[in-house]
């Protein structure tokens, strides 16, 4: 198994990857954001001690004395130089002839910066009216540089402010340090967290899938633990569950049904043996005596073929492979053909047959199987009937509806439900007496007509039955 195998591998490393990113386009925008605001607030103050060194160089000139003064504007600088001393930036006045009249002491400022290298700035920018805030390096070192030039009393001087953004960066590394730090931390403990919370997320998963390994057609009964039904693991355990149930249930029915066929075979198996070995323990019998005893062994092995029959009929059913060939026929013709092959036995037993067959009703259907179908129903009905059978078909909404009605006891109301079981019978011994040549008489006809039925997207049902008799209805679909 490889490493990305795991979904709880593969989890943890989307959770911390996804979270990486996050951290890192948050922490780009924190620092970008800091430096840009201290970059405007050093663009402003520049602006500012601009304007003030030229309102006091102004003010400083204001007085008469040194209108008569020839030193006086260079002397107002001065002044103004000194008024106007900020810690971090540092100030040049040139002449218009580009000769320092002035400079700020700033001798506290670790970057300080010569008047030469001033003078060299002010040359390489040439000097005009507008103000400009310009950024260079030197040795390493990055200022902030603001030019620009006003007058005092009909002279024109170049003001420069220089400003070191030693402070700044090393705030902005301090910053990036932070974040160097504290995101690879951050993803180390979401990774071993994420891990953690996954694994115990996964910890059902693992539960349930040994406790699903451990469960064999033995103990289909058994369920997966369920923690909280309504979270996703355990809906997933519950619909495990459901499917373990339809196992059992299936698995359940097999069984009674491999029971009950043994069981039903077991009866002729058994009548057979014991007919020939009465027959073989006594010696010198009758002719007659040995015809009776084979018919009898000849009507029990017709009777087990005939439940093999229905018994690989159903199982085929099940398994989806039993063949349809469904071709355009009349449901009237295939309905009186079946009833004429019951017509001898019903006479015999005095019973009336009351045919009401339309005519007209094309169906796409398997001919053998939906005489099988009615052959099951009438065989019933004449089996459980006292008087007469009645036989009616008609298209009704779309759909041709046989009905096929006795005036026999009926179904007792609690069994009602449970004819269409395979198996099943009401009476068995009387079940066993079987009409005709149509099924075993195992309680497996109707199963079998219901699944005909069906497969011919139609329905089978008991009508009603009661103690004036039962009417059992088939409705097969005219084809569209
Ligand atoms: P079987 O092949 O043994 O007759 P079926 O599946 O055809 O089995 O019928 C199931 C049970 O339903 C029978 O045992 C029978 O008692 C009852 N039954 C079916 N049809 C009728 C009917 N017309 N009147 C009374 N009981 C019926």
């Amino acid at each position: 198994m490889k490493i990305f195998d795991s979904t709880l591998i593969r989890l943890t490393f989307w959770y911390v990857g996804v979270l990486a990113l996050i951290l890192l386009f948050f922490t780009s925008i924190t620092y970008f954001l800091i430096n840009s605001v201290l970059d405007s607030k050093t663009d402003n103050t520049l602006s500012e001690i601009a304007l003030a060194f030229e309102k006091t160089a102004q003010g400083e000139f204001s007085d008469e004395e040194d209108k008569n003064n020839p030193a006086g504007v260079t002397d107002a600088i001065r002044e103004a130089t000194v008024d106007v001393g900020f810690k971090n930036y540092k100030v040049f006045v040139f002449s218009a002839g580009k000769k320092l009249v002035s400079a700020s002491d700033n001798s506290k400022l670790r970057d300080d910066i010569s008047a030469e290298a001033a003078a060299g700035l002010l040359g390489k920018s040439g000097g005009n009216d507008n103000t400009k805030i310009e950024y260079f390096t030197r040795d390493d070192e990055s200022f902030k540089v603001l030019l620009t030039r006003f007058q005092v009393h009909d002279e024109t001087f170049d003001l420069l402010i220089v400003h070191p953004l030693e402070e700044q960066e090393t705030l902005l590394e301090k910053i990036a340090y932070v974040f160097l730090i504290t995101v690879p931390l951050a993803l180390i403990f979401a990774s071993f967290g994420g891990y953690y919370l996954a694994g115990k997320s996964f910890k059902p998963i693992a539960e349930m899938s040994e406790k699903a390994e451990a469960i064999t057609a033995r103990n289909l009964h058994e369920r997966l633990p369920v923690e909280n039904e309504y979270d996703e693991l355990g809906r997933l355990a519950n619909t495990f569950n459901r499917l373990l149930s339809r196992l059992d249930m299936s698995f359940e029915q097999q069984k009674r049904f491999m029971a009950d066929a043994s069981h039903e075979l077991r009866t002729p198996v058994a009548i057979v043996r014991g007919e020939a070995e009465v027959s073989l323990t006594k010696d010198n019998r009758g002719t007659a005596d040995y015809r009776e005893t084979i018919s009898i062994m000849q009507k029990e092995a017709e009777r087990m073929s005939k439940v093999i029959e229905d018994l690989f009929t159903l199982s085929r059913a099940d398994a989806g492979e039993n063949p349809v060939s469904k071709q355009s026929v009349y449901l009237e013709d295939i309905l009186s053909d079946t009833v004429k092959s019951f017509r001898s036995i019903a006479s015999k037993r005095g019973i009336s047959l009351q045919i009401n067959i339309d005519d007209e009703m094309p169906i796409f259907a398997d001919e053998q199987l939906l005489a099988r179908l009615f052959s099951n129903l009438l065989d019933n009905a004449i089996k459980h009937t006292k008087s007469f059978v009645k036989i009616s078909a008609k298209i009704e909404n779309e759909n041709c509806i046989v009905k096929i009605s006795d005036d026999g006891n009926g179904i007792p109301a609690e069994e009602q439900n449970r004819v269409f079981d395979r198996f099943y019978r009401v009476d068995p011994s009387r079940s066993r007496e079987k009409t005709q040549a149509t099924g075993s008489g195992a309680g497996l006809g109707l199963a079998i007509s219901k699944w005909i039925a069906e497969s011919h997207e139609g329905t089978l049902e008991l009508i009603s039955s009661d103690t004036n008799g039962s009417i059992f209805g088939a409705t097969i679909p005219m084809p569209k």
